[in-house]
């Protein structure tokens, strides 16, 4: 069993970012990311915290915009459309969840596609869907990162994406599918969640439930990859599978912490050095 080892990889990927952000320096360009944070959420606060301290290892200029609470629609899609035109911006990240009252999807679309660093934008998922060049979302992109890094071939494999969301599970079926994998999608409403991944050469599992992923769900020699992240009542960190158990019959694994998570971040900042490229 190999045990996947996603912060060495992203440091990797950063010292090589750092590089490339260098090089446009000298262009006269320095990749700029808009982070906004709306409310007072501690672990979005947490997040946005981690993507400036990254932002700033490799060398993108952090522009940081906290919001009020009570910040009105209006002044959520005036501020993006001011981010969308200023030329020192080549990011636009709006940090979620959002408080309630606010339309996510609209403010979503009102991103500039091309400075859409989170890929969550309709134009991107349609390019993404069509297997065109786009901004992919980081997470599931940071997965295949990995994957590629790790040297594991997905095509004419049998895969198996747990959790079908528009930020996890959607965009990982296509990436994998683009790549000419087999994959089943599964979600909340699968009667029979064990049959599709029994039969899994890979399994990618996004859904925030800890030990959903049991040994006897998963074949000897699989490749599972644990998005998922839960906080214990006793403070742990995990994912969602029975990694224990899990890990001894995998012929490669992602630990939680350790594993996808820190690839999100270097996505994204890849990400915006691609859109600081234009
Ligand atoms: P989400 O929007 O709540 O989506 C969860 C998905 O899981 C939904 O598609 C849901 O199905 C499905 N699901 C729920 N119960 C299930 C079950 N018993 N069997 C199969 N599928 C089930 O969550 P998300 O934003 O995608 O995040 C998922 C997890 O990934 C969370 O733990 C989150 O913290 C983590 N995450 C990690 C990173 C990272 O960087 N590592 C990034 C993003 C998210 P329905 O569609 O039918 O409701």
């Amino acid at each position: 069993m190999t045990l996947i080892d996603g912060k060495a990889y992203s440091d990797t990927i950063k010292t090589n970012l750092k590089k490339q952000c260098d090089d446009l320096k000298k262009q006269g360009i320095t990749p700029g990311l808009a982070v906004v944070l709306v409310g007072k959420d501690e672990a979005s606060k947490t997040y946005v915290s981690m993507k400036d301290r990254a932002c700033e290892l490799v060398g993108i200029h952090s522009k940081r915009i906290n919001l009020d609470e009570n910040t009105s629609q209006q002044e959520l899609l005036d501020l993006v459309k001011t981010l969308n035109k200023d030329n020192s911006i080549h990011g636009i990240l709006v940090q979620l969840p959002l408080p309630k009252h606010l339309n996510t999807d609209e403010v979503l679309e009102a991103i500039d596609p091309k400075k859409d660093v989170d890929g969550f934008h309709a134009i991107n998922v349609g390019k993404l869907s069509q297997n065109k060049d786009g901004l992919v979302a980081c997470t599931p992109l940071g997965v295949m990162n990995l994957l590629d890094e790790y040297g594991i071939n997905v095509t004419g494999l049998n895969a198996c994406v747990i959790g079908a969301s528009n930020i996890v599970g959607k965009p990982m079926a296509n990436l994998l599918l683009n790549r000419r994998a087999t994959v089943s999608v599964t979600h909340s409403k699968t009667k029979d969640l064990a049959f599709f991944t029994k039969n899994a050469d890979l399994i990618v599992v996004g859904v925030g439930k800890p030990n959903l992923l049991t040994e006897d769900m998963v074949k000897d020699g699989a490749i599972v990859i644990d998005v998922g992240i839960n906080r214990l009542e006793n403070g742990k960190l995990v994912g969602d599978v029975d990694f224990e158990n899990v890990a001894p019959k995998c012929s490669f694994i992602t630990p939680v912490p350790g594993g996808v998570g820190p690839m999100t971040i270097a996505t994204l900042l890849q990400n915006t050095i691609k859109s600081a490229k234009g």
